[in-house]
């Protein structure tokens, strides 16, 4: 059963019907995560309407907001008050709630994923009621929030610490991927946000250098930002990777020419604008949070791996520092992260096996939203604060309310 409660009252009552049916229940938000985490057989909540600016307080930068608001109309509003998020991924159409329930990220040596800008997380548990959860309140319950892959009750609200709205210079260039590799940890280090794309048949990275920068703004004229991030970025590449699917002959040089013509940008404007841009081709995607000092090593195996399967797409590359929440792939570690991607209707999983043996060997850790085999014989090594986690599980929703076929797959069944 699909239902988009209106308000707290009408998702209370829903979750009382859910009980007294003896049903489960799961929350989405845009539904945009590669993996079935969101799917139910019981009551699926769609968030969409639950999507209010509760409360705004300048002085301290904080900003309450509904757990269904997305990114993109949070920007625009957070932006009209001079606040913004200090990092975003490379889309904004996400929810709050589910952005922070898989630990998206942007990139940024020291900068840490989404689910770090919470300043506190209100959750409606299986019974109605509605707990608060932040440092001060429930520091196990707070450190398992931030990042709880839809497994603890609803995310109702959020308080985000925000930070004043700042200018981006973004700046992209193709670069030898072998100069990107060799110096790596400088590229990372003297830019607020590093991240490149490499292609398996190519030499050359597409960089992007993200830097804040004390100019106005110069916001591209609407044709000029049509024409590069939905024609070329989207359209095009759709036009080739299509053509690759029918003929894997034209990968090389395809992803040749993809390098080469895609990679030349110079952009000013507010942070959110800069971070983000359309993703209009359907794709499916892995990715993994390895550990920072051995990035160049799982790179270069990425890479190789990439020449040996049939994939018109890019493998992209980010850093992410570290935080405290138990289910963070980053936590308490300095992280790269990898994604590699197939595009929809291809075969991907010869591919992401192969990926994912090279981020086994690195300790790797899955994000949450992509996909990824590990299960619950094999996670609590990745992460040491796992049994914490499973703890606050047990206390919040005790009968399994919430749990479908992922969380039980990598949580195992409560109890
Ligand atoms: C094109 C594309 C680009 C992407 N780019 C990035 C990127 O740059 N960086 C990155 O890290 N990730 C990226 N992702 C992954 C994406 O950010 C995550 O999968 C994110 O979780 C999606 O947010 P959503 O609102 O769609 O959540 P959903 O997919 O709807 O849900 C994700 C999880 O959160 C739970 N959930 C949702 N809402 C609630 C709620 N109110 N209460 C409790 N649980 C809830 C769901 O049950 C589920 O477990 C990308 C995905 C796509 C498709």
């Amino acid at each position: 059963m699909l239902a988009a409660p209106h308000s707290r009252d009408e998702l209370s009552a829903l979750l009382e019907r859910a009980e007294a049916e003896d049903r489960v229940v799961r929350a989405f938000g845009a539904g945009h995560s590669f993996t079935d985490t969101a799917l139910t057989s019981g009551i699926l909540v769609d968030t969409t309407k639950l999507n209010r600016v509760l409360d705004v307080d300048l002085a301290n930068a904080r900003v309450r907001v509904e757990g269904g608001a997305r990114l993109h109309e949070l920007n625009d509003t957070l932006y009209g008050l001079g606040l913004a998020f200090p990092n975003l991924g490379d889309i904004d159409v996400q929810s709050i709630a589910g952005a922070t329930a898989t630990a998206t990220h942007g990139t940024g040596g020291k900068l840490q994923n989404l689910s770090a800008a919470l300043h506190s997380v209100e959750l409606m548990l299986a019974d109605g009621s509605v707990v608060e959860l932040d440092e001060r309140t429930d520091p196990d319950g707070w450190r398992a929030a931030r990042v709880n892959v839809g497994a603890l009750g609803i995310v109702t609200a959020v308080t985000l610490q925000l930070v004043p709205a700042f200018v981006l210079e973004g700046v992209e260039r193709p670069i030898p991927f072998d100069e990107v590799l060799a110096g790596l940890d400088d590229y990372v280090d003297s830019n607020d946000h590093f991240e490149f794309y490499m292609f398996a048949h190519s030499s050359t990275a597409m960089t992007k250098r993200n830097n804040r920068v004390d100019l106005h703004e110069q916001p591209r004229g609407k044709l000029t930002e049509w024409f590069a991030d939905v024609v070329l970025n989207n359209y095009a590449f759709d036009v080739l990777t299509r053509l690759c699917r029918v003929q894997p002959k034209f990968i090389p040089p395809v992803q040749r020419f993809a390098a080469s013509a895609g990679s030349y940008r110079r952009q000013v404007e507010r942070s959110y604008r800069v971070f983000a841009s359309p993703r209009l081709f359907r794709f499916t995607e892995m990715e993994y949070a390895v550990p920072r000092e051995h990035a160049a090593e799982v790179i270069r195996e990425i890479k190789e791996i990439g020449r040996h399967y049939d994939t018109p797409m890019p493998t992209e590359v980010r850093f992410v520092a570290p935080d405290d929440a138990f289910l963070s792939p980053v936590h308490n570690r300095e992280s790269c992260y990898v994604a590699v991607h197939q595009v929809a209707g291809m075969e991907w999983r010869g591919y992401f096996g192969a990926c994912e043996e090279v981020f086994n060997r690195y300790h790797g850790r899955p994000h949450w939203g992509k996909r990824h085999s590990q299960s619950a014989e094999t996670l609590p090594a990745l992460y040491p604060e796992w049994d914490r986690f499973l703890e606050v599980r047990r206390r919040l929703d005790p009968k399994g309310r919430f749990d479908n076929r992922y969380t039980n797959h990598i949580f195992g069944p409560i109890g």
